[in-house]
């Protein structure tokens, strides 16, 4: 296994059908969750249940988020109070710089920043108390043995797209945002790439399919409307379970 990518989830903000778009890259050094949805540690479950070892929250050591969405990072809080105080090990979190700086002021302090411990004293505590905040810098990061390289995307708030290499093969996550051809250059340059389509300000299932055929056979759907048919779209979508070997 040079690398391989596992599907958790597939669905966008509001799906009653699916978990939320999330990935699991896995090299032979280094174990990534892509961003962090509600329902995390059942998530994790039922991939595990799909194939491979059980996986749960304690095989997370490293957390990309692409952005502060709640469908992205909903489930971080669970994952993080989980690590502090049942099994004590710190995981890390790596996001470009625009993403950290808004983390723990809005979105997670209002319910972490605060300890009682058993004596009945409140201590504060900070997001550096729960997780290696590691900062995505331009140009090449290492996670274990993975290269990760971003791109922001169009988006309503600080967005990363995502490219992660291991031995030659490369894996291109779009996150979320709007049809943008230069970025699906960038991550035409990945041997597979997981691309999101759905309405508003999302990429449009019309947009993707101008893009070049010899491309497109190299994409696949996620993030898609609850109501996106799977069975015959026109590019193949992602489904929960599915992995990807590079
Ligand atoms: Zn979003």
């Amino acid at each position: 296994m040079t690398l391989s990518v596992r599907v958790v989830g597939v669905g966008d903000a509001f799906t009653d059908r699916y978990y939320n778009a999330c990935l699991l890259v896995e090299s032979p050094g280094a174990r990534v969750l892509i961003d962090a949805p509600p329902a995390l540690a059942r998530a994790l479950r039922d991939l595990g249940d799909r194939g491979g070892p059980t996986l749960s929250l304690d095989a997370i050591d490293h957390v990309v988020l692409t952005h502060l969405h709640g469908d992205h990072v909903g489930g971080l809080e669970q994952l993080l109070f989980w690590r502090r105080f049942v099994t004590r090990r710190k995981c890390s979190v790596h996001a470009i710089p625009e993403v950290l700086a808004g983390l723990w002021d809005t979105r997670l302090r209002g319910a972490m920043d605060t300890l009682l411990d058993a004596q009945g004293t409140f201590h504060k505590l900070t997001l550096e108390d729960y997780a290696d905040v590691r900062p995505l810098g331009y140009g090449e990061n290492s996670i274990g043995d993975l290269s990760v390289v971003w791109r922001p995307t169009r988006h309503h708030i600080p967005t990363s797209a995502l490219r992660l290499s291991h031995g030659g093969a490369t894996f291109g996550y779009s996150a979320d945002t709007a049809f943008d051809p230069h970025l699906v250059a960038w991550l035409a340059e990945s041997e597979l790439f997981l691309h999101e389509t759905n309405l508003g300000v999302h990429t449009p299932l019309a947009s993707l399919l101008t893009v070049d055929p010899a491309v497109r056979a190299r994409m696949r759907l996620i993030h898609y409307p609850d109501t996106h048919a799977v069975e015959g779209s026109p590019i193949a979508c992602a489904r929960e379970g599915d992995r990807y070997e590079l």
